[in-house]
């Protein structure tokens, strides 16, 4: 007999939320594992002790995690998706009838709060990941990604930057001649935003966007200039858990962060009691600063160099006195140390030259020297860490070493970009980034701690020692097998030379 629904709503019903979200829910085992009562204590210095009742610190938290987990760019979003999602209400704490927080609440709160909050809860997860044991802390592979920015192109304006005092002084002047106090200014001559402009290296000193002046504009080779920060990530290698995130301007380089990245991603580890080893990074961070921060901390390096990086005997006819430090020309003049340089790129380098009275008679002047006359050489005050990491890059551990950069780094960030709402940051300034990113990273890390070790790797886990006793055995089978074939063709040789030939040679070859 067919079937007929019938709906007549109730007015009261009995009803539980907990009954009704499964125990394998994500958001049911998060809220097993998340204790976040300790963002009381530090976020209590932001509050008065009278007035209306702000959002609860624990449930602006949680509700800043499913904006991640969800991959929701929009605080109207994220309130909006809470509000239909029964698991979600369970995880941050409401009824179903329960009003939920503005979602401006949302904004107001995350400007409130310090950096130092979000880190304390990124901190807080990152102790439990290292308990759960899925932290080694011995090798760090390190990359960054641009992230877009919460600013327009259009919105761009020209800067001006006054060279001097006497240039302001004097345009002081031919304003107060030219226009009578109170004039408005002609709005023809206000820099007007350019659309789809060329940008080239120095355009973010020509050009920023005031609606949020930290976003600087850069661009990756094959795609459209933008306005963007820069997200560094430092993880984990044994199994990709975020040590680190942190927000830089996009205009930066790599190598000038590395430093502070790693004394942020060492502090991390120190307090449970781990040590960073080894650090994997692309050429992007190869540099001065970089290579004698990780010779001062002792850190072994996997970083290549960048190209035209030369070694000391790619100067033809050149020799290198390492005792006297010192280069030999091939007359046998000697250039030696002068003094130190300091370049544009805030890099150090060392002078090395002759006299010009060295070179005055030399057939090879015309070609050798400089207009002043003597031969010169700059060598960065890193050379010898320089040399020391490409010979250990073109070792097997090297190589190998880049591939495990490429294998844990770069999918995390995918994963950050694409899938937990890190392609474009939903405020603005440097400070806000930074607090979108952490949050975006606490998200990965969760996800993690909550779903345990992926089964893929989990087996091949598992299966790494038994492969390598299979191929041994495999291997030992394989050479007792031709050891007897062998033996067993000579002693059908000896026998009887000529009728055997053929089964004398499938014995030979059936080894190999
Ligand atoms: S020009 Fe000076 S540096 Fe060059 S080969 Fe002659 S002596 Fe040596």
């Amino acid at each position: 007999m067919q079937g007929k629904k019938d709906y007549q709503e109730k007015l009261f019903i009995r009803f539980q939320l907990s009954d009704y979200i499964p125990a394998d829910n994500f958001y049911r085992r998060l809220k097993s594992i998340l204790d976040l009562n300790f963002v009381y204590d530090t976020t209590s210095k932001y509050y008065g002790t009278e007035g209306q009742k702000s959002i609860d610190p624990v449930v602006f938290f949680r509700l800043m995690l499913v904006g991640y987990l969800e991959n929701l760019n929009s605080d109207r979003r994220i309130i909006a998706t809470s509000r239909m999602r029964m698991d979600i209400l369970y995880f941050i704490g409401y009824d179903l009838d329960e009003e939920l927080p503005w979602h401006s609440t949302l904004s107001r709160t995350r400007q409130l709060y310090g950096e130092e909050e979000f880190t304390a809860v990124f901190k807080q997860v990152l102790k439990k990941c290292i308990d759960a044991g899925l932290v080694a802390g011995k090798r760090q592979a390190i990359d960054s990604a641009f992230v877009k920015a919460n600013a327009a192109m259009s919105s761009l304006v020209e800067r001006e930057i006054m060279n001097d005092a006497a240039t302001y002084g004097k345009q002081l002047d031919d304003h107060n001649d030219e226009a009578p106090a109170g004039d408005i200014p002609d709005e023809n001559t206000k820099p007007k935003p350019r659309k789809n402009a060329k940008v080239d290296k120095k355009a973010n000193s020509k050009r920023y966007s005031p609606s949020d002046p930290d976003a600087r504009l850069s661009v990756k080779p094959g795609k459209t200039t933008r306005l963007n920060y820069s997200a560094h990530v430092s993880v984990d290698t044994q199994n990709h858990v975020i040590t680190h995130i942190q927000a830089f301007h996009a205009d930066k380089g790599d190598a000038p962060c590395l430093p502070e990245i790693l004394t942020h991603v060492a502090g991390n580890l120190k307090d449970n009691g781990m040590e960073i080893e080894d650090v994997l990074a692309d050429t992007g961070y190869s540099g001065e600063a970089a290579l004698l921060f990780l010779a001062g901390n002792r850190i072994k390096g996997f970083i290549p160099n960048r190209p035209g990086c030369q070694s000391r005997e790619s100067r033809q006819g050149f020799s290198y006195d390492g005792e006297q430090d010192r280069y030999v020309c091939p007359e046998g003049k000697y250039l030696t140390f002068h003094n130190f340089k300091k370049a544009e790129n805030d890099n150090t380098h060392k002078i090395y030259r002759t006299s010009v009275k060295d070179c005055r008679d030399c057939p090879l002047k015309s070609t050798c020297t400089n207009l002043q006359g003597f031969k010169v050489f700059k060598d960065s005050v890193a050379k010898d860490l320089y040399i020391e990491m490409h010979e250990r890059m073109q070792t097997r551990q090297g190589s190998k070493a880049r591939k495990v950069r490429q294998s844990t780094v770069e999918p995390v960030l995918g994963t950050l970009i694409n899938f937990t709402g890190m392609k474009q940051v939903n405020t603005k300034g440097l400070e806000l980034a930074n607090k979108c990113m952490i949050m975006a990273a606490i998200a990965y890390n969760l996800k993690k701690l909550v779903n345990g070790i992926p089964a893929k790797i989990r087996r091949r886990k598992r299966k790494l020692p038994g492969n390598h006793s299979d191929a041994l055995i495999n291997t030992l089978s394989a050479c007792l097998l031709k050891i007897a074939n062998i033996l067993t063709a000579f002693s059908i040789a000896c026998k009887s030379k000529w009728p055997n030939n053929l089964l004398l040679c499938n014995l030979i070859i059936q080894p190999f």
